[in-house]
Order: C-alpha cells, then sequence, then structure tokens
C-alpha cells in the first residue's frame, strides 16, 4: 500500500508529491518548494515519518514543478530522473526564470537520468508505469500505479480543464491525443493527481471535462 502526500507549493500553487511505502521507503515527484520555509515542510514531513528519500522525478520539467529539485538533489543526496524529451525544457529553467523575474532559484548541479525504454520506474519497490502524455511540454509523462488505483499526472488533465499548450514545445492536438489515448484507457475509478487544484478520477473527467467531450 503506497502512501500519496499533497503540497501546494509556490507562487504557481503547484502540487508537489511525496510517495512513500510500509517500509518508510520514499520518493518526492515535481518538488515545486521554492521559499524555505516550503523546503522546511518537506523535511519535517519526511523527519516525522522516518522516510527515507530515495529519488526525485519529474512529470515534466516546469519552472513550477522544479523550483526545489536542487534543493531535494542536493539534501538527500539522490538522482533526478526524467523524460529525455523533457532535457529541452529542464536544460532551460534558468532562463524562463529569468524571464518570469523570479529571483534566488537553484538549478541542479548534478545531471538527471532518463527514464527506461521500457517505460517503467522501480525504486525500491515503489513502482511505477511511465505514461507518455506529451502536449503540454514535449516529455511529458505521468506515473501510474494499478495496485493503488492512482496516476500522478502533472499538468496534462485537470478536473475540469486540460493543460495549457501555449508554452514552447507545447501542442493542443497532441495533449488531447496523449489524454485519449493512454489516460482515458484507464480504469474509470482511478484517481488522478494534478500537478495544480484537486484530485479527480478518470471516469469523472470523461463524462464532464467539457475539453474532451
Ligand atoms: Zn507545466
Amino acid at each position: 500500500m503506497l502512501e500519496v502526500k499533497k503540497f501546494t507549493f509556490n507562487p504557481f500553487s503547484e502540487n508537489t508529491f511525496i510517495i512513500s511505502n510500509k517500509l518508510n521507503d520514499a520518493i518526492i515527484i515535481d518538488p515545486g518548494c521554492y521559499y524555505k520555509e516550503e523546503q522546511k515542510v518537506i523535511d519535517d514531513y519526511v523527519s516525522q515519518n522516518s522516510l527515507k528519500i530515495h529519488a526525485v522525478l519529474h512529470t515534466h520539467s516546469h519552472l513550477d514543478h522544479m523550483f526545489g529539485t536542487a534543493y531535494i538533489i542536493e539534501n538527500y543526496n539522490v538522482n533526478l530522473w526524467i523524460h529525455k524529451n523533457d532535457e529541452i525544457t529542464y536544460e532551460s529553467f534558468e532562463k524562463v526564470c529569468d524571464v518570469y523575474g523570479i529571483p534566488n532559484i537553484q538549478f541542479p548541479q548534478k545531471s538527471p537520468l532518463f527514464f527506461n525504454a521500457d517505460n517503467r520506474i522501480n525504486i525500491n519497490d515503489i513502482e511505477f508505469q511511465i505514461l507518455n502524455v506529451p502536449g503540454h511540454s514535449p516529455g511529458h509523462v505521468a506515473f501510474y500505479n494499478k495496485e493503488n488505483n492512482f496516476v500522478i499526472n502533472g499538468d496534462c488533465l485537470f478536473e475540469n480543464s486540460i493543460g495549457r499548450t501555449d508554452l514552447p514545445g507545447g501542442n493542443h492536438d497532441q495533449l488531447l491525443k496523449s489524454i485519449k489515448e493512454n489516460l482515458f484507457v484507464l480504469p474509470d475509478q482511478t484517481i488522478v493527481y494534478t500537478g495544480h487544484g484537486n484530485e479527480t478520477t478518470i471516469g469523472k473527467e470523461k463524462r464532464t471535462n467539457s475539453f474532451l467531450l
């Protein structure tokens, strides 16, 4: 049984997730902790639950999803995993922060690792099927865990909305195709954890999402 803990961080109200198992092994997905106080919220949760953080995963590497990545990598001495096709997004982090006028950012010193071609990742028995869902960014992925009935889907599908596609590498038709072919094939009761806002389910979005009807 996996535990999914959600935090909402930074001026973009981004959702950061810590996934842990019964043995207190854990990974962090999309660490958006920007402020020192937000980084402390993560550290406090980790120490209060005696977690061992083993890796950082990105659904995609937009700035609001990786403000805290360098901090987590260094503080917990772990690797970052991203999709190869999102390397271009990752590499533009500092430039994009500059465009947005965001000060005091940290860029990871250690190069990221890329997901394997088999589209599975297993870190200390925390296992995900990696779904390729490009459109919001070129290498956007979603992390699906069948046994625990949830998918961490970043900025692809939202509660009655979908990700924006006006940023570099965005593609609206591709996003719709990703959702229909790679998310809407999951069981209806699958819980969808989104990069911003509330959780939803595949079934609810299939029935009511006005962008996809
Ligand atoms: Zn994004």
